[in-house]
């Protein structure tokens, strides 16, 4: 990898990808898996992620936007594309010169790309109360003489198992289904991969299991992706009753060595891990001090002698315990890494 910068590292573990995308595979049964990798592969790089999985063999992708399809160009052979938003007007050119299919969620999309000729897919809204058409609106006649690829629908509480509203929404997809002419259907995320069974139709989207957040099917722990180092920029040594950065909210009980590392909320990194998060420097613990501030953070190294300006830190990115520490979701610590590190892809 290029790092010709002292940014923070990014590293992207393929083989975790992979391995999770296969349990998720295996998890769906008879249902072919697809991969949600909308806003940029939950922000580890769409490209690169949609490679990683076609190399293993999955061929449905799925993206939010438009553009998100023109950052992923050229397709792997024999990948395709489905653009969750649909189609909205100022996307008609882009789309025509794209080869993705739309997943068309309103009367006004279905009308507005009939006259294109070309496939898509449809989403139908069976409770969640977002996108898509209503269950009397599909079989209403709108669709009639489509060519529709795959028939949506989306769970609004796929990670709470015993929520009724699962079994609702997967009986009124039931209902649905036969009555549209499309050539799959398909209703599961991660979390609805794990409801099993029912829940699993011809297609699954799994997204952010893949990326290592939250449960993997069937309970099994998820193999870790992303994991961050950054670099040292200075070493002090901090006197006993002295503060460390903004707000003075550390105050060193004891003469204290103190890393200063290039990577803050400006990263990704959030600010609720303030006081809480934490560094590696081997197997030694070096708690993180004071505020996460924009474009840096401190560590207590005192526990690591050796550590030197222009070493690499390695920052605990746990998404489960940094969810915790800091009250974002895991979707939103993988969504919101920033633009500034050195991606690493092994
Ligand atoms: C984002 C998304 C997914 C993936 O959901 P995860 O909870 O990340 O597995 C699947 N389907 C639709 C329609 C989505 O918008």
């Amino acid at each position: 990898m290029s790092n010709r910068f002292a940014s923070a590292r990014l590293i992207v573990d393929t083989a975790a990808l992979v391995a999770n995308w296969r349990a998720f595979g295996a998890a769906s049964g008879v249902a072919e898996t697809g991969a949600a990798i909308k806003a940029d592969g939950y922000g580890l790089g769409a490209r690169a992620v949609m490679l990683a999985l076609a190399a293993a063999g999955c061929r449905e992708m799925f993206v939010a936007h438009w553009s998100e399809v023109a950052a992923l160009m050229p397709l792997p052979p024999g990948v395709r594309v489905a653009v969750l938003h649909g189609v909205a007007p100022a996307d008609v050119a882009a789309a025509l010169d794209l080869p993705a299919r739309p997943v068309l969620g309103s009367a006004a999309q279905v009308a507005e790309w009939r006259t294109t000729g070309r496939p898509c897919d449809i989403m139908v809204d069976t409770g969640i109360n977002r996108l898509g058409l209503s269950p009397a609106e599909a079989v209403s006649g709108l669709l009639d003489g489509l060519e529709i690829d795959t028939l949506h629908s989306h769970l609004a509480c796929a990670e709470q198992p015993d929520h009724p509203l699962n079994a609702l929404q997967c009986a009124r997809f039931t209902a649905l289904a036969p009555q549209i002419p499309a050539r799959r259907r398909a209703l599961a995320n991660s979390g609805g991969i794990t409801l099993g069974g029912e829940y699993l139709f011809d297609l699954t989207r799994p997204g952010i299991g893949l990326y290592g957040g939250g449960a993997g099917p069937g309970g099994v722990p998820l193999a870790p992706v992303a994991s961050i180092e950054a670099p040292v920029m200075q070493v002090r040594d901090v006197p006993a009753g002295d503060s460390v950065g903004y707000g003075a909210t550390f105050v060193a009980p004891r003469p204290t060595r103190v890393a200063v590392v290039a990577l803050g909320y400006a990263d990704g990194y959030p600010r609720g891990a303030s006081g809480r998060g934490s560094g590696f420097v081997g197997g030694t613990r070096c708690p993180l001090i004071g505020r996460v501030s924009m474009d840096m953070s401190c560590f207590d190294v005192t526990d690591a002698p050796a550590l030197a300006e222009g070493d690499l830190l390695t920052i605990d990115f746990d998404l489960a315990g940094l969810s915790a520490a800091s009250g974002r979701s895991q979707y939103e610590l993988l969504t919101g890494l920033g633009a500034r590190y050195a991606r690493d892809y092994r």
